[in-house]
């Protein structure tokens, strides 16, 4: 195995050369001693092979005359010639033909070889995976154009986490991850190797990181907004029964101050004060239950239904700041994929900063535009317009950041959770700047699937 290893490696050379002469001279030697037994000149053939297969086709046909022309002196020296001579020369001529056909046949199983190995090698270099054979002791043997761009001609390679199994491996010094597959494998030499294929996989894991943020982070909106929704409803509904128990409790305060009491009514008084305290405990209860339950529906939804609805929600406050409300629906939209409570809530977010943009506006020029457009050919668009002071791109940054915010009393949650749900819908949110004064924020979504 080790020799016929040398033998596919061997590259033309001085000694190989000198080797296939000695040959020649060697059989000629016992050509000699033997007389012009023609059964000894098969020997040329082992010369005139190693010259066909390393020098070439001309080399072997070179060697194969001069492996004809020893012969025939060999005989010619023999000097006992008691046949015509030129038999002799016939014969060498034969022996000549013999081996130069030798020559050429070897020659020509190289190159077919050749070309069979170049295939091969030109699939595994074509390949996008890193391909490399490593022994025991971590020396690499072979490794395909793909593993040198990416590691380097020597490189350290990657192994899988298990031998034998195949996984995922991150390399820390190039802050990438690859998927590497590993099998046994006997080498040209004979020894068993390790044959490994290892595929970046790194956009793949960003894109699941990705994901499992937006997912993380749509997880933590829903809430946000539920306790958005949640904080004033409760401070309605708690209102009530907290308001009834200072007032049972100012009526037993007034009647012990009085003196004029009975142990009845004041019974009475404080059972119904600890009734509006449990009724206040429910609230509590159900608002907890309903922060922890709610998750996002996605149906097919018309953002124009949804923009209508959110301005006509919106129409009272914006009459008070005296903004004027304009919407241009594109007509005959595709539907969306969408929660539409959350969409409500984006838009919702959308015209309050709008509005409140346009505080310092001259009321006249109060114009606030919402409109929806076919995006790209699997999207569709809404942009929110206003009038007002427009972003300083020194905070542009920052916009986004969760409790970000310039004004007063803002909490710096409202543009946060609008994108966090708009990415949660595989959509997009991005803000313009609208070139005769103030700000545009536009998002996309996806169209429902048919
Ligand atoms: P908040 O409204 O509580 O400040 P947001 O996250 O909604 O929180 O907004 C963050 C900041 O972005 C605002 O404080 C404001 O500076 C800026 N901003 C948002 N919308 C607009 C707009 N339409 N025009 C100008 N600035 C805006």
């Amino acid at each position: 195995m080790i020799k016929l290893d040398i033998l596919l490696r061997a590259q033309p050379g001085p000694g190989w050369l000198a080797l296939c002469i000695a040959l020649i001279a060697g059989v000629a030697v016992i050509d000699y001693a033997n007389g012009y037994e023609l059964s000894v000149s098969i020997l040329y053939l082992a010369p005139v092979f190693l010259s066909a297969w390393i020098f070439g086709r001309q080399a072997g046909v070179v060697m194969s005359i001069i492996a004809a022309v020893f012969w025939l002196l060999s005989v010619l020296f023999m000097n006992d010639v008691y046949v015509n001579p030129l038999i002799h020369v016939w014969d060498a001529l034969i022996l000549f033909f013999t081996l130069a056909i030798f020559a050429v046949i070897i020659s020509m199983l190289k190159t077919a070889l050749g070309h069979a190995d170049e295939r091969f090698v030109t699939v595994l270099e074509g390949l996008d995976a890193a391909v490399y054979v490593a022994d025991e002791e971590g020396e690499l043997l072979y490794a395909n154009e793909p593993y040198r761009r990416e590691f380097g001609d020597p490189g350290v390679p990657l192994r899988p986490p298990y031998p034998g199994k195949e996984g995922e491996v991150h390399d820390a010094r190039r802050e990438r991850w690859y998927f590497v597959q590993s099998r046994a494998i006997r080498w040209v030499d004979g020894r068993l190797v390790q044959l490994h294929l290892a595929t970046d996989i790194t956009g793949q894991k960003k894109m699941e990181e990705r994901s499992r943020q937006q997912q993380e982070r749509l997880q933590m909106t829903a809430q946000l907004i539920t306790v958005g929704e949640m904080a004033s409803t409760l401070a309605h509904e708690l209102n009530q029964p907290l308001a009834a128990i200072a007032n049972y409790n100012m009526g037993c305060v007034r009647r012990l101050r009085s003196g004029a009491w009975n142990a009845g009514e004041l019974l009475a008084a404080l059972e119904k004060s600890g009734k509006q305290a449990e009724r206040a405990g429910r609230i509590l209860q159900r608002a907890r239950d309903l922060v922890s339950r709610r998750e996002p529906r996605f149906a097919a939804c018309d953002l124009n239904e949804v923009i209508a609805e959110v301005a006509a929600m919106t129409a009272i406050e914006a009459e008070k700041n005296s903004v004027r409300v304009v919407t241009d629906l594109a007509a005959g939209l595709p539907p969306v994929r969408a929660d539409t409570v959350m969409i409500e809530q984006v838009v919702f977010n959308l015209v309050r900063n709008a509005v409140e943009a346009m505080r310092e506006t001259a009321p006249g020029d109060r114009r606030l535009v919402i409109r929806t457009s076919a995006g790209t050919a699997d999207t569709v668009e809404v942009a929110v317009a206003d009038r007002g002071h427009g972003i300083n791109p020194r905070i542009e940054e920052n916009l986004f950041t969760l409790f970000f915010t310039t004004k007063p009393r803002g909490l710096g949650l409202g543009l946060h959770i609008c994108r966090s749900i708009i990415e949660a819908h595989a959509g997009r949110l991005w803000f313009s700047r609208d070139p005769s004064g103030g700000s545009i924020f536009h998002f996309s979504l996806p169209i429902a699937p048919a």
